[in-house]
Formats: structure tokens, sequence, C-alpha cells
């Protein structure tokens, strides 16, 4: 089996008043990140390379913001569809690697747990998850 390499991207606005979760996390802060769902903007970025490394699509072609269906939604349920189209067309995630752009909050103090949480959700050992910002 040959291997893929998928890139994602994303960007969102803070907004007051909503909890900040990055990575499926919530991490205390006074703003959150704006979106449909609950803006997790790590989870979504790692959505999308996982998708586009099996040429499957994006996360607004699963998961279309239009659809009230999806408001407020938990970002790791968009995260275990990308994780099933990949393992439906005949791959596994060996590892991912990202870089979270922000000014605030800092994210050094929560990257190990970022880390232990992103391998868990896509089942691959804490070494194989890149954090960094
Ligand atoms: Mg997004």
């Amino acid at each position: 089996m040959g291997m893929r390499i998928g890139y994602g991207f994303d960007s969102h606005a803070f907004k007051a008043g909503v909890p900040l979760v990055i990575g499926g996390l919530a991490i205390e802060h006074p703003e959150g990140l704006a979106g449909h769902s609950d803006g997790d903007v790590l989870l979504h970025a790692i959505t999308d390379a996982l998708l586009g490394a099996v040429a499957a699509g994006d996360i607004g072609s699963y998961f279309p913001p239009t659809d009230k269906k999806w408001k407020g939604a938990d970002s790791v349920i968009f995260l275990q569809e990308a994780l099933r189209q990949v393992e439906r067309a005949g791959f596994r995630v060996s590892n991912v690697d990202s870089t979270l752009i922000l000014a605030e909050p800092k994210i050094g103090p929560h990257a190990k747990k970022l880390q232990s949480q992103v391998a868990k959700l896509l089942k691959i050992a804490v070494h194989a998850v890149g954090i960094k910002a």
C-alpha cells in the first residue's frame, strides 16, 4: 500500500461568551472560537487533512454549516467520520503534525494534554502527534 499525505487548514475568529475548545479539550479562556459547530479549529484542520489524504472531500461536504443539525456540534464527530473514510479507503493514520497560530492563550501549557487527546481520538501513539504553536 502506498503512502498518502493530507493537508488541512482552518481559521476561526474569537468570540466572547463561548467556551474555548481546541483538540476536543475545553481550555480556560475568556473567549472561545466562533463557528457553527464548537469551533474546534484543530480538529477541523486534522479532519480536512485526513479527508484530503484519501481524496474524500472536505469537512463541509459531510457536515455543511448550513445544516442546523451541526449547530454547536462536538467536532470529535467530524474527526471520527474522517477516520472512518481513511479506513474505508484502506489506509490508517500513522502520524499527524499541527501548528496552532494564535496570540492567546499560550498553547505550551496545554500541549501535552492536546497531544494525548488527539492521539486517543486518532487511535495512534502520543509520539505520533505533533502539536506546535
Ligand atoms: Mg472550522
